[in-house]
């Protein structure tokens, strides 16, 4: 009886959302190519980390 692959033990790869083979290397990515998009992506910034953008009250400042 051959596995099924089914959602539960899949994961979409963060790159171009095919679903990854659980036991691969390249996990959480489907393929080295995605990894590497990835790190590419973190490399040039079109990632922002949350809570570094300015607060709220901060850009309130200037008002008086
Ligand atoms: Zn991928």
């Amino acid at each position: 009886m051959k596995a099924k692959i089914t959602e539960k033990n899949t994961r979409a790869c963060p790159v171009c959302r095919k679903p990854v083979v659980p036991d691969t290397p390249e996990a959480p990515f489907c393929s080295k190519r995605c990894r590497q998009i990835d790190l590419g992506r973190w490399a040039s910034g079109d990632y922002q980390i949350e809570g570094e953008s300015a607060m709220p009250w901060e850009l309130e400042r200037g008002e008086d």
